[in-house]
Protein backbone atom coordinates (compact mmCIF):
# COMPACT_ATOMS: atom_id res chain seq x y z
CA UNK A 1 0.00 0.00 0.00
CA UNK A 2 1.51 3.59 -0.94
CA UNK A 3 -0.85 6.01 0.92
CA UNK A 4 -0.51 9.73 -0.42
CA UNK A 5 -3.03 11.50 0.34
CA UNK A 6 -1.57 13.15 3.77
CA UNK A 7 -3.10 16.95 2.70
CA UNK A 8 -6.41 15.02 3.48
CA UNK A 9 -5.41 13.37 6.77
CA UNK A 10 -2.34 11.71 8.31
CA UNK A 11 -2.13 8.81 10.55
CA UNK A 12 -1.63 9.39 14.17
CA UNK A 13 1.78 7.93 15.71
CA UNK A 14 1.25 4.78 17.99
CA UNK A 15 2.58 7.01 20.69
CA UNK A 16 0.09 9.94 20.51
CA UNK A 17 -2.62 7.21 20.50
CA UNK A 18 -1.28 5.78 23.42
CA UNK A 19 -1.15 9.13 25.56
CA UNK A 20 -4.64 9.81 23.75
CA UNK A 21 -6.13 6.19 25.35
CA UNK A 22 -4.41 6.57 28.89
CA UNK A 23 -6.03 10.07 29.47
CA UNK A 24 -9.64 8.28 28.05
CA UNK A 25 -8.81 5.53 30.57
CA UNK A 26 -7.93 7.65 33.89
CA UNK A 27 -8.51 11.57 33.56
CA UNK A 28 -11.86 10.90 31.97
CA UNK A 29 -13.82 13.60 34.71
CA UNK A 30 -15.43 17.01 33.28
CA UNK A 31 -12.75 19.62 33.70
CA UNK A 32 -15.52 22.13 35.04
CA UNK A 33 -16.13 19.48 37.77
CA UNK A 34 -15.20 20.76 41.45
CA UNK A 35 -14.23 17.61 42.66
CA UNK A 36 -10.61 16.36 43.30
CA UNK A 37 -10.71 14.38 39.45
CA UNK A 38 -12.34 17.40 37.35
CA UNK A 39 -9.69 19.64 39.03
CA UNK A 40 -6.99 17.33 37.49
CA UNK A 41 -8.84 17.01 34.18
CA UNK A 42 -8.67 21.08 34.07
CA UNK A 43 -5.23 21.30 34.80
CA UNK A 44 -4.35 18.14 32.32
CA UNK A 45 -6.34 20.43 30.00
CA UNK A 46 -4.57 23.93 30.74
CA UNK A 47 -1.11 22.48 30.59
CA UNK A 48 -1.99 21.00 27.45
CA UNK A 49 -2.92 24.22 26.25
CA UNK A 50 -0.17 26.36 27.78
CA UNK A 51 2.53 23.60 25.96
CA UNK A 52 0.78 24.75 22.75
CA UNK A 53 0.90 28.16 23.02
CA UNK A 54 4.66 27.88 24.22
CA UNK A 55 5.50 25.95 20.63
CA UNK A 56 3.49 28.84 19.28
CA UNK A 57 5.41 31.75 21.33
CA UNK A 58 2.13 33.22 21.95
CA UNK A 59 -0.16 32.88 24.97
CA UNK A 60 -2.41 30.37 26.26
CA UNK A 61 -5.48 33.46 26.35
CA UNK A 62 -5.04 33.16 22.43
CA UNK A 63 -5.53 29.56 21.95
CA UNK A 64 -9.35 28.45 21.35
CA UNK A 65 -9.95 24.52 21.20
CA UNK A 66 -12.29 23.39 18.57
CA UNK A 67 -13.53 20.24 16.85
CA UNK A 68 -11.95 21.04 13.77
CA UNK A 69 -10.06 23.41 11.15
CA UNK A 70 -13.58 23.95 9.66
CA UNK A 71 -15.44 25.39 12.47
CA UNK A 72 -12.10 27.42 13.58
CA UNK A 73 -12.49 29.13 10.01
CA UNK A 74 -16.61 29.96 10.74
CA UNK A 75 -15.60 31.53 14.14
CA UNK A 76 -13.96 33.95 12.25
CA UNK A 77 -15.66 34.52 9.55
CA UNK A 78 -19.06 34.22 10.52
CA UNK A 79 -17.99 36.09 13.78
CA UNK A 80 -16.43 38.88 12.04
CA UNK A 81 -19.31 39.31 9.95
CA UNK A 82 -22.06 39.49 13.29
CA UNK A 83 -19.23 42.07 14.53
CA UNK A 84 -19.56 44.37 11.65
CA UNK A 85 -22.46 43.69 9.52
CA UNK A 86 -22.13 46.39 7.55
CA UNK A 87 -17.90 46.35 6.61
CA UNK A 88 -16.57 44.23 3.79
CA UNK A 89 -14.85 40.71 3.81
CA UNK A 90 -12.00 39.67 1.89
CA UNK A 91 -10.99 36.41 0.83
CA UNK A 92 -8.70 34.69 -2.36
CA UNK A 93 -10.44 32.69 -5.23
CA UNK A 94 -8.47 29.49 -4.24
CA UNK A 95 -9.88 28.88 -0.51
CA UNK A 96 -10.75 25.36 0.84
CA UNK A 97 -14.64 25.06 1.07
CA UNK A 98 -14.81 25.67 4.50
CA UNK A 99 -14.10 29.25 3.83
CA UNK A 100 -15.70 29.52 0.57
CA UNK A 101 -19.33 28.34 1.60
CA UNK A 102 -18.94 30.59 5.21
CA UNK A 103 -18.60 33.33 2.96
CA UNK A 104 -21.37 32.28 1.03
CA UNK A 105 -23.60 32.23 4.20
CA UNK A 106 -21.94 35.90 4.77
CA UNK A 107 -23.66 36.55 1.81
CA UNK A 108 -26.48 35.08 1.87
CA UNK A 109 -27.20 37.42 4.95
CA UNK A 110 -26.81 40.40 3.03
CA UNK A 111 -23.27 40.60 3.88
CA UNK A 112 -20.36 42.12 1.51
CA UNK A 113 -17.46 40.25 -0.02
CA UNK A 114 -15.01 40.58 -2.56
CA UNK A 115 -12.69 37.88 -3.47
CA UNK A 116 -9.55 38.45 -4.74
CA UNK A 117 -7.64 37.05 -7.81
CA UNK A 118 -4.49 35.16 -7.60
CA UNK A 119 -1.93 34.64 -10.27
CA UNK A 120 -0.82 31.33 -12.53
CA UNK A 121 0.91 30.07 -9.45
CA UNK A 122 -1.48 30.50 -6.77
CA UNK A 123 0.12 34.03 -5.08
CA UNK A 124 -2.50 36.20 -3.75
CA UNK A 125 -2.64 40.02 -6.18
CA UNK A 126 -1.61 42.42 -3.64
CA UNK A 127 -2.08 44.99 -6.23
CA UNK A 128 -5.99 43.63 -6.55
CA UNK A 129 -5.92 43.73 -2.38
CA UNK A 130 -4.68 47.47 -2.77
CA UNK A 131 -7.72 48.68 -4.98
CA UNK A 132 -10.54 46.38 -2.71
CA UNK A 133 -8.71 48.41 0.70
CA UNK A 134 -8.92 52.04 -1.49
CA UNK A 135 -12.41 51.14 -2.38
CA UNK A 136 -14.78 49.50 0.35
CA UNK A 137 -15.14 49.96 4.29
CA UNK A 138 -12.96 46.75 4.72
CA UNK A 139 -13.12 44.70 8.35
CA UNK A 140 -11.22 41.00 7.38
CA UNK A 141 -8.96 39.57 4.98
CA UNK A 142 -9.51 35.52 5.38
CA UNK A 143 -7.16 33.98 3.15
CA UNK A 144 -5.40 30.28 2.99
CA UNK A 145 -1.77 30.21 4.18
CA UNK A 146 -0.87 26.77 2.30
CA UNK A 147 -2.95 25.96 -0.73
CA UNK A 148 -4.48 22.43 0.00
CA UNK A 149 -4.45 21.50 -3.85
CA UNK A 150 -1.59 22.92 -5.07
CA UNK A 151 1.06 24.01 -1.96
CA UNK A 152 0.84 27.53 -2.90
CA UNK A 153 2.62 29.72 0.38
CA UNK A 154 1.52 32.72 0.35
CA UNK A 155 4.36 35.66 1.36
CA UNK A 156 2.28 37.37 3.87
CA UNK A 157 4.60 40.13 4.41
CA UNK A 158 3.50 42.71 2.13
CA UNK A 159 0.13 41.80 2.50
CA UNK A 160 0.21 42.30 6.53
CA UNK A 161 1.76 45.53 6.37
CA UNK A 162 -1.03 47.02 3.50
CA UNK A 163 -3.58 45.83 5.70
CA UNK A 164 -2.34 47.35 8.40
CA UNK A 165 -2.06 50.82 7.21
CA UNK A 166 -6.47 50.10 6.65
CA UNK A 167 -6.83 48.79 10.00
CA UNK A 168 -8.13 45.30 8.40
CA UNK A 169 -7.81 42.20 10.34
CA UNK A 170 -6.09 39.40 8.89
CA UNK A 171 -7.50 35.25 8.62
CA UNK A 172 -4.89 32.44 8.11
CA UNK A 173 -6.34 29.69 7.02
CA UNK A 174 -2.91 27.28 8.34
CA UNK A 175 -4.43 24.36 8.06
CA UNK A 176 -1.94 22.56 5.81
CA UNK A 177 1.20 24.19 7.16
CA UNK A 178 2.59 22.84 11.01
CA UNK A 179 3.77 19.74 9.42
CA UNK A 180 6.12 21.59 7.43
CA UNK A 181 7.08 24.52 8.93
CA UNK A 182 7.85 26.33 12.53
CA UNK A 183 4.94 28.96 13.38
CA UNK A 184 5.81 31.31 15.76
CA UNK A 185 3.18 34.36 16.42
CA UNK A 186 5.44 36.64 17.36
CA UNK A 187 6.51 37.12 14.48
CA UNK A 188 3.57 36.27 12.48
CA UNK A 189 1.34 38.96 13.62
CA UNK A 190 -1.89 37.81 12.43
CA UNK A 191 -4.81 38.10 13.79
CA UNK A 192 -6.36 34.83 13.45
CA UNK A 193 -5.19 31.31 12.29
CA UNK A 194 -7.03 28.10 12.15
CA UNK A 195 -5.48 24.33 12.01
CA UNK A 196 -6.94 21.29 12.13
CA UNK A 197 -5.03 18.06 14.48
CA UNK A 198 -5.71 15.43 11.82
CA UNK A 199 -3.29 17.22 9.40
CA UNK A 200 -0.30 17.01 11.64
CA UNK A 201 -0.73 13.49 12.48
CA UNK A 202 -2.94 14.37 15.42
CA UNK A 203 -6.41 13.20 15.92
CA UNK A 204 -9.78 13.90 14.28
CA UNK A 205 -12.31 15.96 15.84
CA UNK A 206 -9.64 18.89 17.40
CA UNK A 207 -7.99 21.63 16.05
CA UNK A 208 -7.60 25.14 17.58
CA UNK A 209 -8.03 28.84 16.33
CA UNK A 210 -5.43 31.22 17.23
CA UNK A 211 -6.98 34.60 18.21
CA UNK A 212 -5.00 37.97 19.17
CA UNK A 213 -8.30 39.90 20.66
CA UNK A 214 -11.52 37.77 21.83
CA UNK A 215 -13.62 40.83 21.52
CA UNK A 216 -13.12 40.84 17.78
CA UNK A 217 -15.48 38.64 17.12
CA UNK A 218 -19.05 37.59 18.23
CA UNK A 219 -18.92 33.89 19.36
CA UNK A 220 -21.26 31.08 17.27
CA UNK A 221 -22.18 28.63 20.05
CA UNK A 222 -23.46 29.71 23.33
CA UNK A 223 -23.67 27.44 26.58
CA UNK A 224 -21.05 26.97 29.28
CA UNK A 225 -17.83 29.44 29.46
CA UNK A 226 -15.42 27.25 28.23
CA UNK A 227 -12.92 28.29 25.84
CA UNK A 228 -12.96 32.21 27.00
CA UNK A 229 -16.40 31.96 26.73
CA UNK A 230 -15.88 31.81 22.61
CA UNK A 231 -16.29 28.23 22.53
CA UNK A 232 -18.91 26.41 25.09
CA UNK A 233 -19.05 22.67 25.40
CA UNK A 234 -17.34 20.39 27.61
CA UNK A 235 -13.72 20.25 26.70
CA UNK A 236 -12.38 17.26 24.66
CA UNK A 237 -9.21 16.28 26.87
CA UNK A 238 -8.27 13.13 25.41
CA UNK A 239 -7.89 14.74 22.07
CA UNK A 240 -6.62 18.05 23.15
CA UNK A 241 -3.80 15.96 24.66
CA UNK A 242 -3.21 13.69 21.88
CA UNK A 243 -3.48 17.03 19.40
CA UNK A 244 -0.94 18.93 21.61
CA UNK A 245 1.70 15.60 21.27
CA UNK A 246 1.24 14.93 18.26
CA UNK A 247 2.30 19.10 16.93
CA UNK A 248 5.33 18.81 19.37
CA UNK A 249 5.93 14.98 17.21
CA UNK A 250 5.43 16.87 13.83
CA UNK A 251 7.82 19.78 14.41
CA UNK A 252 10.63 17.72 15.60
CA UNK A 253 13.90 17.50 12.95
CA UNK A 254 11.40 19.98 10.76
CA UNK A 255 13.88 20.80 8.49
CA UNK A 256 15.79 17.53 8.17
CA UNK A 257 12.16 16.21 6.99
CA UNK A 258 11.72 19.12 4.68
CA UNK A 259 14.77 18.46 2.77
CA UNK A 260 13.99 14.64 2.47
CA UNK A 261 10.57 15.67 1.53
CA UNK A 262 11.83 17.97 -1.23
CA UNK A 263 13.82 14.91 -2.41
CA UNK A 264 11.32 12.49 -3.04
CA UNK A 265 9.40 15.40 -4.92
CA UNK A 266 12.32 15.67 -7.33
CA UNK A 267 12.93 12.10 -7.27
CA UNK A 268 9.29 11.73 -8.65
CA UNK A 269 8.99 14.39 -10.98
CA UNK A 270 12.88 13.57 -12.87
CA UNK A 271 11.04 9.36 -12.63
CA UNK A 272 7.80 11.18 -15.14
CA UNK A 273 10.16 13.00 -17.03
CA UNK A 274 12.44 9.95 -17.48
CA UNK A 275 9.39 7.96 -18.95
CA UNK A 276 8.05 10.62 -21.25
CA UNK A 277 4.92 11.32 -19.17
CA UNK A 278 3.71 14.58 -20.41
CA UNK A 279 2.39 16.46 -17.53
CA UNK A 280 2.53 19.82 -15.64
CA UNK A 281 3.17 20.78 -11.74
CA UNK A 282 0.39 22.76 -10.80
CA UNK A 283 1.51 25.69 -8.41
CA UNK A 284 4.78 27.25 -7.87
CA UNK A 285 8.05 24.81 -8.93
CA UNK A 286 9.41 22.66 -6.58
CA UNK A 287 12.09 24.27 -3.83
CA UNK A 288 9.95 27.32 -4.07
CA UNK A 289 7.41 29.24 -1.78
CA UNK A 290 5.42 26.16 -1.97
CA UNK A 291 4.98 22.91 -0.06
CA UNK A 292 6.90 20.46 -2.00
CA UNK A 293 4.63 17.51 0.22
CA UNK A 294 1.79 18.62 -2.16
CA UNK A 295 2.32 17.68 -5.75
CA UNK A 296 -0.84 18.87 -8.04
CA UNK A 297 -0.20 17.24 -11.22
CA UNK A 298 -2.15 17.97 -14.48
CA UNK A 299 -1.58 15.12 -17.02
CA UNK A 300 -2.41 15.89 -20.42
CA UNK A 301 -5.98 14.78 -21.93
CA UNK A 302 -6.04 12.11 -19.19
CA UNK A 303 -9.46 11.58 -16.83
CA UNK A 304 -8.36 12.06 -12.69
CA UNK A 305 -11.25 9.99 -11.57
CA UNK A 306 -10.38 6.80 -13.87
CA UNK A 307 -6.69 6.88 -13.41
CA UNK A 308 -7.07 7.54 -9.63
CA UNK A 309 -9.27 4.78 -9.17
CA UNK A 310 -7.15 2.31 -10.88
CA UNK A 311 -4.05 3.54 -8.77
CA UNK A 312 -6.43 2.52 -6.24
CA UNK A 313 -7.12 -0.77 -7.43
CA UNK A 314 -2.92 -0.91 -7.02
CA UNK A 315 -3.32 0.14 -3.61
CA UNK A 316 -2.04 3.48 -4.11
CA UNK A 317 -3.80 6.55 -2.57
CA UNK A 318 -4.28 9.69 -4.30
CA UNK A 319 -6.94 12.38 -4.37
CA UNK A 320 -8.17 14.16 -7.63
CA UNK A 321 -8.38 17.46 -5.61
CA UNK A 322 -9.78 18.48 -2.09
CA UNK A 323 -11.25 15.38 -0.44
CA UNK A 324 -13.96 17.30 0.58
CA UNK A 325 -15.36 17.75 -2.83
CA UNK A 326 -14.11 14.55 -4.59
CA UNK A 327 -17.56 13.11 -6.19
CA UNK A 328 -18.02 16.26 -8.11
CA UNK A 329 -16.94 15.59 -11.74
CA UNK A 330 -15.09 19.02 -13.03
CA UNK A 331 -12.12 20.20 -12.43
CA UNK A 332 -11.65 22.38 -9.06
CA UNK A 333 -12.21 25.92 -8.65
CA UNK A 334 -8.43 25.91 -7.56
CA UNK A 335 -7.34 24.67 -11.45
CA UNK A 336 -9.71 27.03 -13.19
CA UNK A 337 -8.70 29.98 -11.20
CA UNK A 338 -4.71 28.93 -11.82
CA UNK A 339 -5.45 28.97 -15.08
CA UNK A 340 -4.71 25.41 -15.99
CA UNK A 341 -4.70 24.99 -19.55
CA UNK A 342 -7.64 23.30 -20.37
CA UNK A 343 -5.97 19.44 -21.93
CA UNK A 344 -4.64 18.98 -18.35
CA UNK A 345 -7.59 20.56 -16.29
CA UNK A 346 -9.46 16.95 -16.30
CA UNK A 347 -5.86 15.01 -15.51
CA UNK A 348 -5.22 16.77 -11.98
CA UNK A 349 -4.32 14.21 -9.56
CA UNK A 350 -2.74 15.25 -5.87
CA UNK A 351 0.20 13.52 -4.62
CA UNK A 352 0.61 14.70 -0.80
CA UNK A 353 3.42 12.71 1.13
CA UNK A 354 5.23 12.63 4.15
CA UNK A 355 8.98 12.41 4.80
CA UNK A 356 8.82 8.21 5.43
CA UNK A 357 8.40 7.32 1.72
CA UNK A 358 11.14 5.95 0.05
CA UNK A 359 12.52 7.14 -3.56
CA UNK A 360 12.21 3.83 -4.73
CA UNK A 361 8.44 3.66 -4.50
CA UNK A 362 8.25 7.21 -5.87
CA UNK A 363 9.65 6.10 -8.84
CA UNK A 364 8.03 2.79 -9.16
CA UNK A 365 5.02 5.94 -8.90
CA UNK A 366 6.06 7.45 -12.25
CA UNK A 367 6.50 3.95 -13.96
CA UNK A 368 2.86 2.61 -13.06
CA UNK A 369 1.78 6.23 -14.03
CA UNK A 370 3.49 6.34 -16.99
CA UNK A 371 1.99 2.34 -18.06
CA UNK A 372 -1.26 3.01 -17.05
CA UNK A 373 -1.12 6.76 -19.32
CA UNK A 374 0.86 5.38 -22.19
CA UNK A 375 -1.09 1.87 -22.62
CA UNK A 376 -4.25 4.22 -21.92
CA UNK A 377 -5.80 0.83 -20.53
CA UNK A 378 -7.48 2.60 -17.48
CA UNK A 379 -9.74 4.85 -19.56
CA UNK A 380 -11.39 1.52 -20.95
N1 LIG B 1 -8.47 24.35 5.33
C1 LIG B 1 -7.62 23.60 4.61
C2 LIG B 1 -6.54 24.27 3.85
C3 LIG B 1 -7.76 22.21 4.60
O1 LIG B 1 -6.92 21.47 3.88
C4 LIG B 1 -8.81 21.63 5.35
C5 LIG B 1 -9.03 20.16 5.30
O2 LIG B 1 -9.09 19.57 4.24
C6 LIG B 1 -9.64 22.46 6.10
C7 LIG B 1 -9.45 23.81 6.07
C8 LIG B 1 -10.74 21.89 6.96
O3 LIG B 1 -10.19 21.24 8.08
P1 LIG B 1 -11.04 20.12 8.86
O4 LIG B 1 -10.98 18.89 8.05
O5 LIG B 1 -10.34 19.97 10.17
O6 LIG B 1 -12.40 20.65 9.03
Amino acid sequence: MLYLDYAATSKPSDETLEVMNEITKTIYANPSSLHALGIQARKRYNEAKKELAGMLNTTWKQLVFTATGTEAINMVIKGTFFKHPQKTILTSSIEHHATINAINFVKQQGGHVVEIPVDENGFFDINALENALNTYDVSLLSLIYANNEIGTIQDITPIRSLLSKHHVKLHLDMVQAPAHQAIDFETLSVDFASFSAHKFYGPRGVGFLYIKDKADITPLIHGGKQELSLRAGTENLSGVVGMVHAFKESQDNLSKKEATILQTAQTFLNALDQHNVDYRLNGPPLGTNRLNSVLNIAFKNQDNQMLSFALSEKEIYVSTGSACHSDVIEASHVIRNISTPLEYQDGCIRFSFSHEESKDEMKDLAKTLAILIQSNDYNK
